[in-house]
């Protein structure tokens, strides 16, 4: 039976959390709609919830967290979004290469790192993906080549999310033609500001500029940023994805949370029961999707690490995350065409072309029905 109420300590937990925002007050751009302000807004930002000790509570104390579990991690959340603050800048170093430090780096990448991602001081992207390497993640091309002290990263990544503004990204690379090519891989630091990379934008349908194109020619990657050991990269690439299915999700599994409420104050005097009927339908497959991911953070909480349940909440959530936003453009009727599709404006244009995209990123909807079926349900492979 799922549990669909926190524990006395965690909703403790939120209510000084709620206490520390009464008095720290959530940042907005305003008219302003520059790359700086973005940048310099979500920097100072999490400086700020860093200093209280608001980010990643779920991490060890020794390395600056507090030693809570994914659930207390997920309050954290939901109360930002309550508050309405922006998406925290360095969730991809918080949520992704963080945790897989912390389990397989080495005490020298803990001590360099860790502090730096918390406080927003480095900013992170993910270089996993290339034009011929999305849901097929092991048929990468970029290769790290070993020569004196390091490798040299020569191939090119693309959709990388945030790379024209990171600091740092975290790379699969091929080190070796083996067989199974799955086994050729491995996991590397690299230093954004080296020399040999190229950062081109793309723009979205959405007008968002999230991501891009990066190349790499000859970048000198030092042996001491390999994470685990060389050939190890495939096992790393898979935890990081798996924190990305559980925690990031649940992150954004709030944006259904604030669609909704704006559809429902927008439509509170209208009287269409079929509209109604739909409306009631989405609340509450989010209300499910909600409680589903609580569950299964619940199961979190003596450590585990997260598993291959994490694509059944993400399935979930960018499935009813894209029916709302359509269910909102609906409501919304023409008013909708001749809304703003600013990315800062929140209009219903912008939610529904930005939903789009989100069964593909982090892995396909199609690609997490594999992973259900052969990982949870014990289904044969396919071929
Ligand atoms: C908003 C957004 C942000 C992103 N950010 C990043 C990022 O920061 N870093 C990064 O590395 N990547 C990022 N990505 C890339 C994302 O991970 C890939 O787009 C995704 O894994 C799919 O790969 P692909 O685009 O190559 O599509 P393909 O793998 O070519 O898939 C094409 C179609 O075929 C289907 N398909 C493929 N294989 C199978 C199969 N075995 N069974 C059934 N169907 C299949 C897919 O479901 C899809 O419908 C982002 C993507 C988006 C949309």
């Amino acid at each position: 039976m799922l549990r669909l109420t926190l524990s006395k300590e965690s909703e403790e937990f939120r209510g000084r959390f709620r206490e520390w925002l009464s008095q720290h007050q959530a940042p907005g751009y305003g008219n302003d709609a520059s790359l700086e302000t973005f940048v310099r807004v979500g920097r100072e930002w999490q400086r700020s919830l860093a200093s209280g000790g608001w980010v990643g509570v779920h991490w060890p104390s020794e390395f600056g967290g507090r030693s809570l579990s994914l659930v207390e991690e997920a309050v954290i959340q939901e109360e930002l979004v309550r508050v309405q603050s922006p998406q925290l800048l360095g969730l991809f170093g918080l949520t992704m290469v963080g945790p897989v430090l912390i389990r397989h780096g080495t005490q020298t990448q803990k001590a360099r790192y860790l502090s730096k991602i918390l406080d927003a001081s480095e900013i992170w992207c993910q270089g996993f993906s290339e034009p011929g390497a999305g849901s097929d993640l092991a048929a990468i091309k970029t290769r790290a080549r070993a020569v004196d002290g390091g490798f040299l990263v020569s191939g090119q990544k693309v959709w990388t999310s945030f790379a024209h503004i990171a600091d740092w990204c975290f790379v699969l690379c091929r080190t070796s033609d083996e067989e199974q090519k799955h086994k050729g891989l491995s996991y590397l630091l690299l230093d954004m500001k080296s020399k040999g990379i190229t950062v081109r934008p793309l723009k979205q349908i959405s007008g968002d500029e999230e991501f891009n194109e990066v190349f790499f020619e000859d970048v000198f990657v030092p042996a001491e940023n390999v994470v685990g050991q060389v050939g190890d990269g495939w096992k790393i690439a898979i935890s990081t994805l798996m924190y990305e299915r559980v925690v990031l999700t649940f992150a954004r599994q709030l944006q259904s949370e604030v669609a909704l409420r704006a559809l429902i104050e927008k439509c509170q005097s209208r009287a269409d029961g079929e509209f109604k009927a739909q409306l009631a339908k989405e609340i509450s497959r989010a209300c499910a999707v909600r409680a589903l991911a609580y569950e299964h953070l619940l199961n979190y909480a003596g450590g585990k690490a997260p598993g291959p349940e994490g694509s059944l909440d993400k399935l979930f959530w960018s499935e009813s995350f894209q029916s709302i936003a359509k269910l909102s453009l609906k409501a919304s009727g023409i008013d909708a065409a001749r809304g703003e599709l600013d990315p800062q404006s929140g209009s219903e244009a912008h939610r529904y072309l930005y939903s789009r995209g989100r069964s593909i990123a982090a892995g396909t909807s199609e690609i997490q029905r594999n992973i259900i079926a052969e990982r949870i349900l014990g289904l044969p492979k396919q071929g």
